[in-house]
């Protein structure tokens, strides 16, 4: 007999793991949910985290907004202890005269946002989700088919060499940028390719950074150095995300320790004194990619599924916490209505309260990142202006600022370009 659900989110990772702990909380548990993942869960532990896809070895900046969300989810008592604050940010662009810094104070926030590293977010999700909630967990475990009917989501899953069958009020698609599933469902993605790879590394430095998050413009693209808590040393560190055209990303993975070290010192300076060791180095090859259809009866398309941004903003998954977070409050008012939370107004409702924070925020990584690429004279001088300007202007810094950190609501910024 087929099991039913009202929601199944396919894809554990940070945005369908994240999800399901907002469906928990704002249901009051009386939603039926579960979370199909396809790599096998760690044993629960609060020892340290494991490494697996989506919780792997990138850090990722959450924003004021973010810790929010997972305030009222009860977790940040938890996350506290594994991130470090950005106090303030700095935006320089090698070689030039323009730059900019943004305090927490200027906005009167106690901080500007924090880093996590992503094994440790996936520790506290997990461990969160299968101890404190009544949210199924089936992994290692696929979707293989789906089938939509008039009332209901026909799920095929694959588990332990066998296959179940499930039927759910509703589907959500969490299962990447590469989404299988998307593609099984005939639903079409806009794919801008940015021909640029990210390399990512923790970084060991001479210097405390002080709550500091370097942005830097350089000849190769665009980096970041984002605070990170010292290690169990006390040693100092920063996660570094560097830019890369995809032809020179090969280069720059196979460079020695000692290379990447020194060609990073002199594409960032001294200001974290001098670089002293690089941890283990990933590529991510970078698109902005978007699903032409995010919602229809039944289905709904969430994080990197639904959209996948440029890194240089630190903006992706902030925007999937926020959607997440507005659809399980829906979910949450149509089942106590007594509304289907497949129904397609619900769904369409969800997704415009969404679209206008979609639009922005991927307008704003996209324009940042076209900006901060172009090495033309022309654009050089007119991002070096800008930072001049963004720098002088209170009510400028403050809206950047505070768009930066996802927590914007008015008239948004003009980016040239
Ligand atoms: C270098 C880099 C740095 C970044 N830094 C930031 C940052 O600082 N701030 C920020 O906001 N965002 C950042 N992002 C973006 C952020 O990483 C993404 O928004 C986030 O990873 C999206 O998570 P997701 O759960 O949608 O997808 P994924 O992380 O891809 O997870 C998908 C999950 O689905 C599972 N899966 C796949 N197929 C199936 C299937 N058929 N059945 C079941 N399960 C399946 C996978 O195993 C995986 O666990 C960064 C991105 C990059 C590349």
């Amino acid at each position: 007999m087929s099991v039913e659900y009202d929601v199944v989110i396919a894809g554990g990772g940070m945005v369908g793991a994240s999800l399901a702990l907002c469906l928990h909380q704002h249901s009051g548990g009386a939603l039926k949910v579960a979370v199909v993942e396809s790599f096998p869960l760690p044993p629960l532990s609060e020892q340290g985290p494991s490494y697996r896809p989506s919780f792997d070895a990138r850090s990722t900046a959450l924003s004021y907004g973010s810790r929010q969300i997972y305030q009222a989810l009860g977790l940040w008592s938890t996350l506290q202890h594994h991130v470090a604050d950005i106090l303030s940010i700095q935006v320089s662009d090698r070689g030039h005269f323009g730059s900019v810094l943004m305090r927490h104070e200027e906005l009167g926030w106690p901080v500007l946002g924090h880093v996590i590293e992503n094994a440790w977010l996936g520790n506290v999700l997990l461990n969160h989700l299968r101890r404190h909630t009544n949210v199924e967990f089936l992994s290692p475990a696929s979707v293989e088919s789906v089938q939509l009917t008039e009332a209901a989501a026909e799920l095929t899953i694959q588990r332990q060499q066998a296959l179940q069958t499930c039927r759910a009020s509703l589907l959500v698609v969490a299962d990447g940028a590469e989404s299988g599933l998307c593609a099984r469902l005939g639903i079409h993605r806009r794919v801008d390719e940015y021909a640029q790879t990210a390399v990512i590394a923790n970084i060991a430095t001479e210097l405390s950074h002080q709550g500091v998050a370097y942005e830097r413009f350089t000849a190769e693209g665009p980096l970041a150095m984002l605070p990170l808590l010292p290690d169990e040393q006390g040693q100092s560190r920063s996660a570094l995300v560097w830019t890369f055209p995809e032809d020179d990303a090969e280069q720059a993975m196979a460079w020695s320790d000692e290379e990447f070290l020194s060609r990073l010192q002199s594409q960032f300076g001294h200001r974290l004194g001098r670089l002293q060791k690089v941890g283990q180095r990933a590529a991510f090859p970078l698109r902005l990619s978007f699903a032409e259809e995010q919602v229809r009866r039944q289905v709904v398309v969430m994080g990197n599924a639904a959209h996948s941004l440029h890194p240089v903003a630190g903006q992706g998954f902030n925007l999937a916490l926020r959607d997440a977070d507005a659809l399980a409050r829906r979910l949450a008012e149509a089942a106590r209505s007594g509304v289907a939370v497949g129904d397609l107004a619900v769904l369409q409702g969800y997704l415009r309260s969404q679209n206008t924070d979609q639009q922005l925020t991927t307008l704003f990584s996209d324009r940042l990142t076209k900006l901060f690429s172009n090495r033309q004279p022309v654009l050089s001088l007119a991002r070096n202006m800008g930072l001049l300007m963004l720098d002088a202007s209170p009510p400028l810094k403050s809206r950047f600022t505070a768009r930066a950190a996802g927590v914007f609501k008015g008239r948004d910024l003009e980016l040239p370009l």
